[in-house]
């Protein structure tokens, strides 16, 4: 078992390997690499879509005027940004702000599973179809299945999963702006039930005896990068 300040060492890594990523088109286009940011060890995250233009020019998730919602919405329930994680399925901007492609969620994926095995929630709220639907592997739409709480493993941890609207949509439709909001109240008592009982980890096996690695010295790093998009941990 990590302790919690292990697994944030672990993410900052992990956000060190992002910024870098070049494995889609989407890097041409991007300014900034949005990871994601709030509290590492949060009980409770948010998986959005993709980051729009605020968000790649900040490089912070939820920074326009879905994000002020977002904000809104968690002060009713008496949380604030700093207590969840926020982030999403793709970590660059799609030109234009067009839907992801699947061959993007693909190649993304394993950064958005690697913040949930790090940061490990009790609970995470899907925003919108995209995430959703990536989250528990299955096409059904968004409008059938909002504010339907399910236990689902996703890789090696069980979690609430909390489908949402996405606060976008939310913005210009009243009616849409209700069900998102009566679906947020409840967050406060499906995050006290606390977590869902995890599976069992595999048995550990013996390790078969390694060779001596020949340990090459890494060139230095002219000017290692800063972590200041974490900087809410
Ligand atoms: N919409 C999203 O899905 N994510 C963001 O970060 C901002 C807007």
């Amino acid at each position: 078992m990590k302790s919690a300040a292990e697994r944030r060492e672990l993410l900052k890594a992990v956000y060190q390997e992002a910024r870098g990523c070049v494995a889609c088109q989407l890097h041409e286009t991007r300014t900034n690499v949005v990871f994601g940011s709030g509290n590492a060890d949060a009980d409770l995250m948010f998986v959005g879509e993709a980051p729009g233009a605020n968000e790649d020019q900040q490089g912070l998730p939820f920074v326009g005027h879905a994000g002020k919602l977002l904000e809104k919405l968690l002060g009713e329930i008496g949380m604030e940004r700093g207590d969840v994680f926020i982030a999403n399925t793709l970590l660059c901007r799609p030109p234009g702000n067009r839907d992801p492609y699947p061959h993007e969620l693909d190649t993304c994926q394993h950064f958005l599973f690697a913040k949930l095995e790090l940061i490990q929630p009790t609970m995470i709220c899907t925003l919108g179809n995209f995430a959703t639907k990536l989250l528990r592997g299955e096409p059904t739409g968004i409008s059938k299945i909002h504010g339907q709480p399910e236990v689902r493993t996703i890789g090696p941890r069980t979690v609430r999963l909390y489908p949402l609207y996405h606060p976008a949509a939310a913005l210009y439709t009243p009616s849409t702006l209700e069900m998102l909001r009566a679906d947020f109240l409840r967050i406060p008592e499906l995050l006290a039930l606390g977590p869902p009982s995890q599976p069992e980890p595999p048995a550990a096996q013996p390790e078969p005896a390694a060779p001596e690695p020949v340990l090459e010295s890494a060139p230095a790093a002219s000017e290692p990068p800063g972590d200041e998009q974490l900087g809410l941990f």
